[in-house]
């Protein structure tokens, strides 16, 4: 499955924030994870879990798809945070 992929290989804290639910509720596994090229035409593709997949919390998660057409990079929500924008997330 490609959340566990994605989670396995990259860890449960957001990407872009850092949050972490263990660390903040001791409550593990409150993560999401988001698809950073998703395919227009919503055709067949194989989804590799280390360059497609992020994980992000509840509220980045919300705030990437808050934008009116398309979505917000991470970069861009980081911005919104003030925070450096992370090369590995573009
Ligand atoms: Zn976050
Ligand atoms: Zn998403």
């Amino acid at each position: 499955m490609a959340r566990k992929e994605c989670l396995e290989l990259k860890g449960t804290a957001c990407l872009i924030c850092g949050f972490d639910s263990e660390k903040t509720y001791g409550v593990p596994g409150i993560v999401e994870v988001h698809h950073l090229h998703p395919l227009a035409d919503g055709g067949e593709r194989v989804t590799d879990p280390a360059k497609d997949l992020i994980p992000v919390c509840p509220n980045c998660h919300r705030i990437i798809h808050s934008k009116d057409v398309g979505t917000y990079t991470p970069n861009e929500v980081r911005r919104m945070m003030s925070l450096p924008e992370l090369p590995e997330l573009e």
